[in-house]
């Protein structure tokens, strides 16, 4: 971490916590299911749909989990008696990954099973390396039990991602489906790439590569350099808004998802990018995510990787950038 980027990291932490959650207001849709619900509204009226997610992750008991289960089955019914377009995304060290592997196990499948009777599909946000491959292993536990409506996220920035990509899709076949994303996480430089255009390269080459294995791809980057060239592959596959996906290994499409792909962004982030993909018929999901635990969430993000300091305050100083 640079000296600049700590020493912003620092004034952030020092920030009164009223300040922090006047910036924190666009990324978070509030503290409360019914806050959740309104925010998911506008973005349908704005032909977007969602992923819900409940702040709050490494967990330090497993005593927390039941709130955390409770939570998500509030989200899910408010999904359903609300008709939203909208799935689940959450955090596996919420459900205790880190601090026991077969407890979570069962959590994350109470909540499964819960998501399956409605119909709605529950995504494993990826975490730090310390967790990938019991992330990945509850991932493939899932659809073992059935609950073919799990995914997972893997994170182009892992030089081990390529394999972890090819394993899941020789595992899973039809039913691959992945969020791709770049990571959040600065990983150190024996297990990731470092560099921006390396990290972005990666990305490219992933997209490529699942969509030609027959996955169901969730594009999640706001970056041009990826989007972009995304949409060109896209093309050349023949696929896109209202094409029956051409591919032979494609998954079929379901629990609230359309065919073989869509974009991903998160809330707040590149309105712009936003309004031109939906208008081009594209399928856009955006992550949106509450609860009381916000404050803890926006600090620990911000001390990990401190690029999005940098992008909090182009968007505050500079919101032709970045529109919400
Ligand atoms: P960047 O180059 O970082 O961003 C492109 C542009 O988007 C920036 O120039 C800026 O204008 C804008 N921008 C991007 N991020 C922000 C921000 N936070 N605030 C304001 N402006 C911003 N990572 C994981 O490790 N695990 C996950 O499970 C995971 N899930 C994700 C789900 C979704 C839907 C998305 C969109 C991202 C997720 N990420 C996850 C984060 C991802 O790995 C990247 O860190 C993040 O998306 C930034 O990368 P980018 O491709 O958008 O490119």
């Amino acid at each position: 971490m640079g000296f600049v980027s700590r020493g912003l990291v620092v004034a952030t932490g020092l920030m009164p916590k009223f300040v922090v959650a006047f910036f924190a207001r666009r990324y978070v849709a509030g503290k409360t299911v019914p806050e959740v619900v309104e925010v998911v509204k506008k973005l349908q009226s704005e032909g977007c749909c969602a992923t819900i997610d409940v702040l709050g992750e490494a967990i330090t008991s497993l005593d927390e989990v039941p709130f955390f289960l409770e939570e998500y089955t509030k989200v899910l019914e408010a999904i359903e008696s609300n008709s939203l377009d909208a799935n689940i995304s959450i955090k596996p060290t919420a459900f205790g990954l880190h601090l026991d592997k077969s407890e979570a196990m069962e959590y994350i499948a109470q909540l499964a099973t819960r998501a399956k009777q409605k119909g709605i599909y529950l995504r494993l946000d990826m975490e730090d390396h310390t967790v990938t491959d019991d992330t990945l292993e509850v991932t493939l536990e899932m659809q073992k039990r059935g609950f073919e409506n799990v995914g997972v996220v893997l994170q182009s920035r892992l030089k081990r991602n390529p394999d972890d990509l090819t394993m899941v899709c020789d595992e899973l076949g039809s039913l691959a489906d992945f969020r791709l994303c770049k990571g959040i996480y600065l990983e150190p430089a024996d297990i990731a790439f470092t560099g921006k255009i390396d990290i972005i390269d990666a990305m490219n080459r992933d997209v490529q590569d699942a969509l030609e294995r027959g996955a169901y791809v969730a594009i999640a980057s706001q970056d041009d350099k990826v989007v972009n060239p995304s949409l060109n592959m896209l093309k050349e596959m023949g696929m896109g808004p209202g094409v029956q996906d051409p591919r032979e290994t494609a998954s079929k499409a379901r629990d609230g998802k359309g065919e073989g792909y869509e974009f991903q962004m998160l809330l707040g982030v590149r309105r712009d990018l936003r309004q031109k993909l939906t208008a081009e018929g594209h399928r856009v999901r955006i992550y949106v995510p509450y609860g009381e635990r916000w404050y803890q969430y926006s600090m620990r993000r911000l001390q990990e990787n401190p690029t999005l300091v940098w992008h909090t305050i182009k968007a505050i100083f500079m919101p032709w950038t970045n529109r919400p």
